[in-house]
């Protein structure tokens, strides 16, 4: 089976370029965060990913995590990767110094995520959940649960997870029934939760469940759900861990991918009620829940470009390998021809190229951002970054998770039989990806955060001004003098039009044609990440196209750069005009069928 690789050289091009690694070191705190820092911490990642990680992958798809007397035991080889994992410091890559944390960009800890993700998706979820236990605890713990949680939590010893989900609570989070019961300067937390990742394990020595449940004299929907903070062990004074608590896993799932990442049945208060804490104020917890879930989703998306990337450098090793046929057109003296010498191969390996390169800058690009908001010492210029990342939020997890269907789909295909055997890891990676257009909300409840929330709410002032941003670049490369950019400008410009289209027709359907609006959410969501994803290729090749000018660098990556924008501006640009008419056209057939007619 092939290693797997970091794209340093790619990550460090869109960091550099595009995020603006320059910018960043600038904002307050991150001074120290130069080039040369940023090449060292994405080597070291690179060689954990690619020798430790990697490797677990197959096997641990194929054995699975297991449920004992003792509780969840990870797939032979996590525990002690974990270990080494969290002993050289990567769960706390950007976690704040003030616990313990290595304080770095946000922007530098997804291309790590990235790589974990590649290696093996299975395993980057327990840090992943982890990262997002932390961001609401910070965001809301009183400084009492902050000092005892925060250390363990950042440094990795103990994990966390995210307890949303219960049978009759899935993408409606108004039907949370599980009950706390105050009791001194606790509560006592009865219910059933399913579904949780990493909800058990001996990886690490606790676990730290961030529970959503309901006060005994809540109001009904989601302005009665509270968030609590229930360790797995009890913690005791000098901040170790003691007994158990009242909350066991019953069971865990057999599922289509992902099978060493438990999926866990967790049951709370069998034995008299576990013990919670309250995380903030009463009854506030939805709101809470959804600055951990802002983190998750962001971090979902790069989890797609992680499996993207990984299929993509599968199926490209073997049609490097693959000898069969005659390639067209080549050489009539070459008998035979890998099958990358045939045309539609070709074409399958660079959709899954560009594909992975357009979610990555794009996810990127976000990723910086959210730094941006969070640190830039102008309070204008941080609203400016925060706007933005609320917009492209939905579409980085919705968009490229299922951006990740599409690669690890066309995987499998360059393998041809093969594929769909298990040995090569390509169904795997069809398998791991499909899980990711579903969980921390599926692609239709990304879509309806953007259609309302993040266009239709300030009458689409943000998604048209980032759309002028698309349209400056267009106009200014549809204009080079390097004839090379012009047909991107060309494509970008005509896809602008079309996504400004479907943003006129969102912003008064959205209140007037409610149902239209969202009978349309999905293909506008898909539009935006198609036309937002070119955008930032056509930036990487303005980019690589001046340093190619400067002879600077690595000329044949920069070349490919440009090769592979025009390919998307040219093969795939082309579908937001279609997706735009499909949007303004077809939303009411889609409504047209009676419920007895399917
Ligand atoms: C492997 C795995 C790991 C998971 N990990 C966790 C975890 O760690 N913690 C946790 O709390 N949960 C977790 N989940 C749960 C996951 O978040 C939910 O499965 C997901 O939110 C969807 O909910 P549901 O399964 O109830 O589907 P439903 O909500 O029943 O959705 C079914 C279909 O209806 C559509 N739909 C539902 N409501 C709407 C709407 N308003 N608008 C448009 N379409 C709609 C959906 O898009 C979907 O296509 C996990 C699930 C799995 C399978």
């Amino acid at each position: 089976m092939p290693n797997y690789r970091a794209p340093v050289q790619d990550m460090q091009f869109v960091i550099t370029e595009l995020a603006g690694l320059e910018r960043l070191a600038a904002l307050p705190g991150y001074e120290e965060v130069t080039p040369d820092l940023v090449e060292a911490v994405l080597e070291e990642a690179a060689k954990l990913a690619g020798d430790v990680l990697a490797p677990l992958n197959q096997p641990g798809d194929e054995q699975g995590a297991a449920l004992t007397k003792d509780g969840v035991v990870a797939a032979d080889g996590f525990a002690a990767a974990y270990r080494r994992f969290v002993e050289n410091g990567w769960n706390g890559l950007s976690g704040d110094p003030e616990y313990g944390g290595q304080g770095l960009p946000g922007l530098i800890a997804a291309a790590a995520v990235e790589m974990w993700n590649s290696a093996n998706m299975s395993f980057a979820l327990c840090p992943l959940l982890t990262a997002g236990a932390m961001e609401a605890l910070k965001a809301h713990g009183s400084d009492e649960l902050k000092n005892r949680f925060m250390p363990k939590l950042v440094s990795g010893e103990w994990a966390g997870t995210m307890n949303l989900t219960e049978p009759q609570a899935g993408s409606d989070l108004s039907a949370v029934r599980t009950r706390a019961v105050p009791e001194g300067d606790h509560y006592r937390i009865f219910g059933q939760k399913i579904f949780i990742t990493w909800g058990d394990h001996d990886m690490a020595e606790n676990v730290v469940h961030l529970v959503l449940a309901r006060l005994p004299d809540a109001p009904e929907g989601t302005r009665g759900i509270s968030l609590f903070l229930v360790p797995k062990f009890l913690v005791g004074p000098d901040g170790s861990a003691t007994e158990h608590n009242d909350v066991l896993c019953a069971s865990i799932e057999h599922k289509l991918g992902i099978h060493a990442s438990p999926t866990a049945v967790l049951a709370y208060g069998d034995h008299g009620g576990a013990v919670g804490y309250l995380v903030g104020e009463e009854n506030r917890g939805l709101e809470y829940m959804f600055i951990m879930m802002n983190l998750a989703r962001f971090s979902v998306g790069i989890e797609g470009v992680g499996i993207a990337e990984r299929s993509y450098q599968r199926a490209r090793d073997y049609a490097r390998d693959r000898v069969q046929g005659r390639a067209p057109g080549l050489d009539k003296t070459v008998p035979t021809a890998t099958i990358l010498q045939h045309p539609d191969v070709r074409r399958m390996l660079l959709t899954m190229k560009a594909q992975t390169e357009a979610t990555r800058a794009l996810a990127y690009v976000t990723g910086a951002a959210i730094d941006n908001g969070r640190r830039h010492p102008d309070a204008d210029a941080r609203k400016r970054h925060q706007a933005f990342v609320e917009l492209m939020i939905p579409i980085v997890k919705g968009w490229g998770t299922e951006i990740a269907q599409e690669v690890t789909y066309l995987g499998v295909q360059v393998h041809g039989g093969m594929g769909f055997i298990e040995e090569t890891g390509a169904a795997q990676d069809y398998r791991d990806a499909r899980i990711t257009t579903i969980y921390e909300g599926t692609t239709a409840i990304q879509a309806n955060d953007l259609i309302g929330r993040k266009t239709a709410r300030d009458g689409g002032v943000v998604a048209r001004s980032v759309i002028g941003e698309i349209v400056g670049l267009a106009t200014a490369l549809s204009a080079d003098a390097n004839g090379a950019l012009v047909p991107i400008g060309n494509e970008l410009q005509s896809a602008a039009a079309a996504l400004k289209s479907a943003v006129d027709w969102v912003v008064p359907a959205y209140g007037k044609a409610s149902r239209a609006a969202h009978a349309a959410s999905v293909p506008y969501l898909r539009l935006w990440g198609l036309v937002a994803g070119g955008w930032q290729l056509a930036r990487g090749a303005q980019v690589a196209a001046r340093l190619l000018a400067e002879n600077k660098g690595d000329a044949s990556f920069y070349r490919g750069k440009i090769a592979t924008a025009r390919f998307y501006a040219e093969c795939l640009l082309p579908q937001a005009a279609a997706l735009a008419r499909a949007i303004t056209l077809g939303s009411e057939s889609v409504l047209a069928l009676s419920d007895e007619q399917f």
